[in-house]
């Protein structure tokens, strides 16, 4: 296997995938850039299946090696929302500035005990002879009460990290690879990948 090719076209996703999966020794290549255009119906109910389906889609366009990933928000005062749904809340076009300030608006007068939530993030590989690996990680935290950060994306600005007294937009790149829940299942990935190169 000489490459993996990661199904997402986000930007900003690939600059934490590829940091954290450096040691590896395998480039990591974007659809794009392995000449690939799917439009991939994400019609799990989970963080997983849609992951497998987006890994399994590109692997049989392709035959080769393929990591997936499908990641959201979980905000318990919401019931889990936006969840699966995060990029598609309020509209794939929308602003994240005008996401976030409606989830503010949502949390509006809500005590900060309840304003819980937790990025959560699903890895999966689809092998060309068909094995699936998954892995899957979480970071927690809370909704703060406005809007703040320049780093990161989504959801960032308004994702409280209590132990840091700021939001996950206001940490460094470096720092959230390292607590993200996408560093986190990554690396659970990365260590599932290294066992099977090891044995094969
Ligand atoms: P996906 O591309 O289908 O996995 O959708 C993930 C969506 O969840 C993104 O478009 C963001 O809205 C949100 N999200 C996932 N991870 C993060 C993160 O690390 N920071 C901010 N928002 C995130």
């Amino acid at each position: 296997m000489e490459r993996i090719i990661f199904a997402t076209g986000n930007e900003d996703k690939l600059r934490e995938i590829r940091a954290i999966l450096a040691d590896l020794g395998m480039p990591v290549v974007s659809m794009k850039e392995a000449g690939i255009q799917a439009e991939i119906e994400e019609n799990g109910t989970s963080f997983e299946e849609n992951a497998v389906i987006k890994a399994k889609t590109v692997m049989e366009l392709t035959g080769e090696l393929v990591m997936a990933d499908d990641s959201g928000l979980q905000i318990d005062y919401l019931d889990g929302a936006p969840g699966i749904y995060s990029s598609r809340f309020m509209g794939e076009d929308t602003s994240y500035d005008v996401k976030n300030a409606a989830i503010l608006e949502k949390l509006s007068g809500v005590p900060d005990e309840k304003r819980t939530a937790r990025f959560a993030c699903a890895i999966a590989c689809a092998f060309p002879d068909g094995r699936i690996l998954t892995s899957y990680g979480t970071m927690e935290g809370r909704i703060g009460c406005e809007i703040k950060g320049e780093n990161g994306f989504g959801y960032d600005p308004i994702f409280y990290l209590p132990e840091y007294g700021c939001t996950s937009a206001e940490i460094s790149p470096e720092k959230k690879n390292e607590l993200s829940h996408r560093g986190k299942a990554l690396r659970g990935m990365k260590e599932k990948l290294e066992t099977l190169l090891v044995k094969s």
